[in-house]
């Protein structure tokens, strides 16, 4: 039986069980089967002997934890199509399960070797991960104090959409290399040594594609356009990197992909800026408003507020409006928005103004200079 026939087979239903059905559930439904169908009580039936074989093949994975683990996890990655898409290890460039090369497992316990086999191969070969990708997107200011999803489109290697990065033609699939055993290794006796080099068969990829897919020729990779969806985060600020694991380029035999690194640049606000979890905003108001006092309207990015200036407010000063900042996101707290307050001098002056600006000057008995001695 081949390792891709043993993994479409539900050994569960076979045994008439639920996916989480205990050791003794599973030996009981087995015992009744078997006696059910065995072959002394069915005399030339063909029928109940293939059922009475399936049973058996059943039981011998489900009641040992192990092969029943691995045998779960295998079924999960194939019903995901994690092994047509990368599977951590898979000779021969990364994923596409068993199809039509018959990889053959004379009995139960090849199983689990098989699975340690696909596991194993990066270590022992150093098979490369893929490279890490960078790309830049640019965030509207808002987009970056609120958080936003941004789609990026990127050119690049990545898994060919035939084979979902096997290399083999679909309902194929690699076959374990002869020459190293699947191990992606060849050790040779150097007398005292043995000396480990990668299989010059199988180029350490410990596999061989005997039917390349016809898509790829068996890279596993394609050269096309990918369409992401990247999530920023709440208040990124402008420089800020967001790493997306397993979005870069496809890794060398079966290695994992590399990761893909957005840097963030964020365009400037024409009324706000940013200190952190703070935004901050310069109003200009008059001299006279701020020696009488006013009430002002600030924008913020929730609309306006009103901020009581007090009287004699000198130039400069900064107000906060709490919670008019980025928001809070995780551990973040939110920030508030800091209104700073420039008192602007008039360029031009009519002619009432100008006299009586005059008239208030004289009526001054102190300048602000009086503390530095000077008048
Ligand atoms: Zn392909
Ligand atoms: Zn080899």
């Amino acid at each position: 039986m081949n390792n891709a026939e043993y993994l479409e087979k539900d050994f569960y239903a076979a045994l008439g069980v639920s996916k989480d059905a205990s050791q003794a559930e599973i030996k009981k439904a087995y015992r009744k089967l078997a006696q059910q169908h065995h072959p002394d009580a069915n005399k030339g039936d063909k029928a109940a002997e293939e059922r009475f074989k399936e049973v058996g093949r059943a039981y011998a994975v489900l009641s040992d934890p192990k092969k029943r683990a691995e045998y779960d996890e295998a079924r999960r990655l194939l019903a995901s199509g994690a092994f047509g898409g990368g599977f951590g290890g898979f000779p021969g460039g990364g994923g596409g399960f068993p199809g039509g090369t018959r990889v053959t497992v004379d009995d139960f316990g090849g199983l689990g070797d098989i699975f340690n086999l696909f596991r194993g191969r990066q270590s022992q070969t150093g098979a490369r991960r893929g490279r890490d990708v960078e790309s830049e997107v640019t965030l509207g200011f808002e987009e970056a104090v609120r958080g936003a999803t941004i789609p990026l489109q990127l050119r690049g290697p990545a898994p060919c959409h035939t084979c979902h990065g096997s290399g083999a033609r679909p309902g194929t699939l690699p076959k374990p290399c002869e020459t190293c055993n699947g191990r992606g290794t060849v050790t040779r006796d150097q007398g005292l040594f043995g000396l480990s080099s990668p299989c010059p068969t199988c180029q350490g990829r410990g596999s061989v594609i005997e039917d390349p897919c016809p898509t790829c020729n068996g890279r596993g990779t394609e050269v096309r356009t990918r369409e992401l969806r990247v999530r920023i985060p709440v208040g990124v600020s402008d420089g800020a990197t967001i790493r997306l694991k397993g979005q870069g380029e496809p890794g060398q035999a079966g290695a994992p992909a590399g990761d893909l690194i957005v840097k963030v640049r964020v365009t400037p606000h024409p009324l706000f800026g940013r200190s952190g979890q703070d935004l901050t905003i310069t109003v200009p108001v008059t001299f006279a408003e701020a020696a009488l006092g006013t009430e002002l309207k600030v924008p913020t990015l929730d609309g306006p507020v009103t901020l009581k200036v007090p009287a004699g407010t000198q130039n400069g000063r900064t107000f906060r409006v709490r919670g008019r900042g980025v928001p809070g996101s995780g551990r973040k707290g939110g920030g508030d928005l800091l209104v700073s307050l420039q008192v602007a001098v008039p360029e031009k002056l009519s002619r009432k103004e100008r006299e009586l600006l005059r008239e208030f000057a004289s009526l001054s008995e102190t300048t602000p200079r009086n503390h530095l001695g000077i008048d």
